[in-house]
């Protein structure tokens, strides 16, 4: 059933168009921003010219404690259009907060709010197509890469190998969707719910189980910058996605363990036959062998249970996830 869109974040009238927010979390992106804001300003206007998007809608970009000018450029785009507004983290508090950041502090403001990366590599273009699904009655619309064609080698296969990893440990996540995606009022609500620390709104998302839909489009190359994701940050994020989500990576570890047991009584039997034969002596390359295997075997052990250990440390604290320095809204 078509969705009826109240336009009841701005309180104005009850049949306007949906008041979408634009969510960029921006970390360094000082020499992206100029790039960036008025290419999503202009399809801030499009969409209000056609009709799919209240005028009221807005761009709310989020500083993630960035290092260089990046306020600057805000405050100077905020001066030069109001339907730029920001907010400062005082510390870089990652993505997933920036975003979670952003998306509590639209709501209540927005009938949707659209999450978009600050280096125009998630297609702009697509954003009306996803308020578009919105106003068909989907919560939640999924920006999905047909390609990955603008992606390095590594890139690729480490998130194709990552996106197999977090299938197999039961992680429900959507294939080659990373943030570029459409929330609801609804959705934004139910986000909020989630308590935990350890933020990861690409698992969350699927779980919250509202109507979804996908919008396919053409990942581009960066529009200008670096990435701001160093191979060791990405190895930080993904392990932080599959841990926060599935437990399996412990109950495989006590699996391979009961193997290892059964494999354990096979030794001990060719030790007693071995020594009961005079050959004793002749098992020094076996003993090395499994020494090494098993230590290590033990070592990930205990470095998959200290990393529930330290998540465990980490949400009882409850500290906040980030600190609001400042705000343009
Ligand atoms: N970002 C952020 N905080 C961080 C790292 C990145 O807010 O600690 C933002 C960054 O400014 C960009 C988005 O997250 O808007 C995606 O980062 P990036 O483009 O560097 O990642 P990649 O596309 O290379 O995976
Ligand atoms: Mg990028």
């Amino acid at each position: 059933m078509p969705k009826i869109t109240t336009g009841s974040a701005t309180g104005t009238d009850c049949h306007a168009q949906p008041v979408v927010a634009l969510v960029i979390p921006c970390y360094n992106e000082e020499v992206t921003l100029p790039i960036c804001i008025p290419v999503l300003c202009s399809i801030l206007d499009d969409m209000s010219a056609a009709g799919v998007a209240s005028a009221d809608s807005f761009i709310l970009c989020v500083d993630d404690g960035s290092r260089d000018a990046t306020w600057h450029v805000i405050e100077r785009m905020h001066r030069r259009d109001v339907r730029v507004k920001g907010i400062r983290l005082a510390h870089n508090a990652g993505q997933q907060n920036a975003l979670y950041a952003g998306l509590m502090s639209v709501r209540g403001r927005c009938d949707a709010a659209v999450t978009i990366d600050a280096d125009l590599q998630d297609s702009p273009q697509a954003i009306a197509s996803m308020v578009e699904k919105y106003g068909r009655g989907f919560d939640i619309v999924y920006g999905v890469r047909s390609s990955r064609d603008s992606d390095t080698w590594f890139k690729r296969t480490s998130a194709r190998a990552f996106y197999r990893v977090q299938l197999l440990l039961g992680l429900n996540t959507v294939y080659d969707h990373s943030e570029f995606r459409l929330m609801d009022a609804r959705a934004i609500d139910m986000l909020a719910e989630y308590g935990e620390h350890n933020l990861y709104i690409r698992g969350i998302m699927p779980h919250i189980g509202l109507r979804s839909t996908k919008v396919y489009y053409e990942r581009a190359p960066r529009a200008a910058g670096e990435t701001k994701y160093s191979l060791t940050k990405l190895i930080s994020v993904s392990v932080d996605g599959i841990t926060s989500f599935s437990a399996r990576p412990m109950r495989l570890i006590f699996y391979t363990g009961l193997i290892l047991l059964l494999c354990d009584i096979a030794v001990i039997v060719w030790v007693l036959v071995s020594y009961l034969g005079g050959e004793a002596i002749s098992g020094w390359s076996s003993i090395m062998l499994s020494l090494w295997l098993l230590a290590s075997l033990l070592l990930i052990a205990v470095g998959v249970v200290g990393e529930y250990i330290g998540k465990i440390f980490k949400e009882v604290k409850r500290r906040p996830r980030y600190a609001i320095a400042e705000a343009l809204l």
